[in-house]
């Protein structure tokens, strides 16, 4: 048994995702506490040339599970031969589409205790610690493994947990996990596409486009989802659109809605009463787009932009796509 803590790391086209430097960040702290070194399981396309550059994020050793296109899941039989080999105090795991799927085999196969999804993780006297919000935020649990309990604990870790930092000049040592023939690795992708944004889960997203009563209609909602899929992010709605039936009450944020934590919450025609503010005020970013210059959102809000949406809108979404190429 050591006490490292592994991490696992998404990428994409050879760069690693945001939950990978976000969990990066996040071991490391952890690593700190326990005294063990971090160590990325990384997966997904390209993943084997960036592994190394995991290293200007305190990452010490990188263990390359596969760099296709393949579904996460698969990567779960090499996942578990990476973690018996090291048996580490703890597998952070982010709490992402693929990151569950992978952390799912990963504890199904390897029968390990699972936590999660959690807002904060933390090493308490070698002891893995996680604190977890239910009942719509009302109640925090704290958990922990019973004594006796395999190791590691594999914990799903909410995006914006922990903040990535900024990247050193180190590198991590690379090795490649062994190909496996296990059932589990015998699914391929055929086909990919963008995401319809109304169906990311808010609480997880990254970047949040909010629309108010100042949106008009259901279908005005449209230029959201447009402006949300060119950012790679979510919708979300103030109760006064969700009310008015123009989008689903599981897109409301607010005090009677969903508490959420993007990097950025865009917040479109919302005035920013104090029942929608309490649910995204932790955003770390604030952009707001009113027409009322003496709209309350202004006052919080990192840039107020004071205009007509209906204009502003389809502008910003061009030229986010035009920058994406
Ligand atoms: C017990 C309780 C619980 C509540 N819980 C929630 C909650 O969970 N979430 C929540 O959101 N609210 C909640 N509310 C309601 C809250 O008080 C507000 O009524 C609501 O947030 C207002 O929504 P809004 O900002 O979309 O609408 P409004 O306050 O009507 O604001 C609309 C804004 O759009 C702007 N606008 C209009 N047209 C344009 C345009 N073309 N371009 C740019 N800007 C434009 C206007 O200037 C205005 O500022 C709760 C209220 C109570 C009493």
């Amino acid at each position: 048994m050591s006490n490292d803590i592994f991490f696992l790391a998404e990428f994409a086209d050879g760069a690693p995702q945001r939950s990978a430097l976000e969990l990066a960040a996040g071991a490391t702290e952890l690593a700190a506490a326990s005294g063990g070194n971090v160590v990325a399981l990384a997966y997904g396309p390209g993943a084997g040339d960036g592994a190394a550059g995991l290293g200007a994020h305190g990452v010490a050793r990188a263990i390359v599970l596969r760099d296709d296109a393949a579904p996460a899941i698969t990567a779960g039989p090499a996942a578990v031969e990476a973690v018996r080999a090291a048996s580490p105090l703890a597998v952070l795991a982010p709490a992402t589409p693929n990151g569950r799927d992978l952390a799912a085999a990963l504890v199904g196969l390897a029968d390990l205790p699972a936590f999660g999804p959690v807002r904060a993780v933390r090493v308490v006297d070698g002891i893995v610690e996680t604190e977890q919000a239910t009942l719509q935020g009302s109640v925090v649990t704290t958990s922990r493994p019973v004594d006796g309990a395999p190791q590691p604990s594999v914990v799903l870790v909410l995006a914006n947990t922990f903040t990535p930092t900024e990247a050193g000049s180190g590198t991590a040592e690379v090795s490649r996990a062994e190909a496996s023939d296990h059932p589990f690795t015998l699914a391929t992708i055929v086909e990919s596409h963008p995401a319809d944004a109304a169906v990311v889960n808010l609480e997880e997203a990254t970047v949040i486009v909010a629309g108010g009563r100042g949106i008009g209609s259901a279908e005005g909602f449209g230029q959201l989802d447009e402006l949300a899929a060119a950012l790679g992010g979510a919708v979300g709605a103030s109760r006064a659109a969700a009310d008015a039936g123009w989008v689903p009450y599981q897109l409301q944020i607010g005090q009677t809605g969903k508490v959420v934590k993007p990097a950025l919450y865009i917040g479109l025609g919302i005035s920013g009463a104090i029942q929608h503010r309490v649910g995204m005020q932790t955003a770390e970013h604030v952009i707001a787009v009113n027409k009322d210059p003496d709209a309350p959102i202004g006052e919080f809000a990192d840039l107020f932009v004071v205009g007509d949406l209906f204009q502003i809108v389809p502008k910003l979404t061009a030229e986010i796509r035009r920058r994406k190429g």
